[in-house]
């Protein structure tokens, strides 16, 4: 009697494939079919898995553009210069910078003891660093640091531009 080595294999997602399991051990195969029998066929599985990454994706993206939106709203209401560096940069400069600002916002003088004034200061400082890069490296940042985080900016930081026009 030949050995069997074809399996029909009954998927929960209800496809019947069949396997060639002459690679196995002849002892295992009948276990390794009920196996492959309690899952989704490989064509489902890769289906559903791409379907996942894809709408991730998706959500991430969506989450992205609503965040630069935010962020680039925030910066024409609060005449917040334009930043420099390379082009990938200036979107996530840009988001960074609108989180930090309003992070500082709600320590500092929300919940804080800052009043306007000492805010206004601040926000003067805030509009001379325009390189991309330096928010990006402060994104995780506590707002309550952003005051010293300004003081110890560099020249190659802050705009070539004059920032108070
Ligand atoms: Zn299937």
């Amino acid at each position: 009697m030949a050995v069997r080595t074809s399996y029909e294999v009954v998927h929960t997602c209800g496809h019947t494939v069949t396997r060639n399991l002459s690679d196995r051990p002849a002892d295992k195969r009948a276990a390794f079919a009920r196996w492959l029998a309690s899952k989704e066929c490989t064509d489902c599985w890769k289906a559903a898995r791409e379907g996942d990454s894809a709408s991730t994706e998706e959500w991430l993206a969506a989450r992205r553009a609503a965040e630069q939106q935010a962020a680039a709203d925030w910066a024409a209401q609060f005449d917040m210069p334009v930043l420099e560096g390379p082009e990938k940069a200036l979107e996530w400069g840009e988001r960074s910078r609108h989180s930090l600002v309003t992070a500082a916002y709600t320590s500092l003088v929300t919940e804080g003891t800052w009043d306007e004034a000492d805010w206004a200061a601040l926000e003067e400082k805030i509009r001379t660093i325009t390189r991309a890069g330096w928010w990006i490296d402060q994104r995780d940042a506590e707002g309550t640091d952003l005051p010293e985080l300004l003081d110890a900016a560099t020249e190659a930081d802050r705009g070539t531009e004059n920032p108070f026009r």
